[in-house]
């Protein structure tokens, strides 16, 4: 036997799983909604102009490849935190927060997890039900015994707010909170303001540790309504952890830029926090790859490019938010004995669709691809395919 032959497979990725099978469909009419990627009218993964030109800029002064440093580009990582705490914000001037260059909002949440791990071993992390897929399956790599907080209410297609609370003011202090701060992968059931208020004040009370993933600013109500939960978590005073990503909001998926900001108690305390991230990182993959972070710093940089940018991500916000409608209203004539409206209260990407595991494998053998939860992407429906997929719905209920 030789010394891998015990090794048995590991599961399918339940998402890319999915692809696989798209990719080998040879329909030509095929859809795939089960991927978290955000597609134009035409079907196409946009390249956003704010990116070409500041690649174009870019090229215009190229520049030798050394390494950056283990925290990454530091024009990046100051974007980063005017971005997600506001370039007014208290922790920035205070220099109480700090940033590190990531990969991906992936790389984001490993760091955070790797370095909680190393000063918080016995926490239980706490990520909500259902979650992101890989949520899990991370903070357990960092050895972190992972549990669900109550989150989706099937009934309402909403959150269960009440059941949400209860948990949270049943953990141990010390417990990791995982809270997507906007667009809810995969329920797209966001909490109100008020909401999030009463949120805050239980992890406050409870000794909790928030950390935010937010991987969709701007898909939601805008930039800084969906950063908004960030401030009101740092003006609450206590630790937070925040990863984010430009996947989406950059359409930048393949660069794999992220970042992890920690809020610290005092700038001394930041300082050694920064220290012990590089190590996490150091110890990983040594320092980030540069593209895709001076393209986001030249972006966020530069205010023609900046502006740029506001429009564009206002306008995949904008389609999604048009196909949700469309889906409802065309939904109600053809499926009038069953009420989808609650998909036009979903925000960002991905709606829970109410579809059953046995509907979204009908589905399938009309080549319309969606995950077996009834996850759906709204940002994968378009003006050419979306009556395609309500007849298909339409049948299949
Ligand atoms: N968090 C959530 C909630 C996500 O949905 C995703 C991406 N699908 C990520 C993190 C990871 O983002 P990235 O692709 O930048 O690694």
């Amino acid at each position: 036997a030789s010394l891998f032959s015990a090794i048995d497979m590991a599961p399918r990725d339940p998402i890319l799983g999915i692809t696989e099978a798209f990719n080998a469909d040879t329909n030509p009419a095929k859809i795939n909604l089960g991927v978290g990627v955000y597609y134009d009218d035409n079907g196409k993964v946009p390249l956003l102009q704010c990116v070409q030109k500041a690649e174009a800029k870019l090229m215009e002064q190229l520049s030798p490849r050394t390494y950056l440093p283990i925290e990454g580009l530091a024009a990046y990582d100051k974007a980063v935190q005017e971005l997600v705490f506001g370039a007014d914000s208290a922790v920035i001037q205070d220099k109480r927060a700090v940033t590190v260059q990531a990969i991906g909002g992936t790389g984001a949440l490993k760091i955070g997890a790797d370095f909680l791990k190393r000063f918080s071993p016995d926490s239980h992390v706490f990520i909500s039900d259902p979650s992101w897929e890989n949520h899990r399956a991370l903070f357990e790599s960092a050895g972190f015994t992972v549990n669900n907080y109550t989150y989706y209410d099937e009934a309402t297609h909403g959150v269960n707010f009440e059941g949400m609370l209860a948990s949270l003011r049943k953990m141990a202090p010390g417990s990791i909170v995982v809270l997507h701060a906007c667009c809810h992968n995969p329920t797209g059931a966001d909490l109100t303001q008020d909401q999030w208020g009463q949120v805050i004040d239980a992890v406050q009370q409870g000794g909790l540790i928030p950390f935010l993933d937010m991987a969709y600013q701007g898909f939601g109500a805008g930039i800084a309504e969906d950063g908004a939960v960030v401030r009101r978590f740092v003006d609450a005073g206590g630790p937070l952890l925040v990863s984010n990503s430009f996947s989406k909001s950059f359409s930048l998926y393949g660069e794999r830029v992220g970042a992890l900001s920690v809020v610290a108690s005092s700038a001394e305390e930041a300082a050694r926090l920064l220290s012990q991230l590089k190590r996490v990182v150091r110890t990983n993959y040594s320092n980030p790859p540069q593209h895709g972070g001076k393209v986001v710093a030249t972006v966020l940089a530069t205010p023609e490019l900046r502006g740029l940018w506001e429009e564009e991500l206002a306008g995949m916000r904008v389609r999604i938010k048009q196909m949700r409608e469309d889906l409802v209203a065309k939904l109600a004539k053809a499926a009038p004995q069953r009420d989808f409206g609650f998909v036009r209260e979903q925000v960002g990407m991905f709606s829970y669709s109410g579809l059953t595991k046995e509907q979204v494998g009908k589905l399938r053998e009309e080549s319309i691809y969606a995950v077996d939860t009834g996850r759906i992407c709204v940002a994968a429906l378009n003006s050419k395919n979306i009556d395609r997929v309500v007849d298909a719905i339409a049948k299949v209920l």
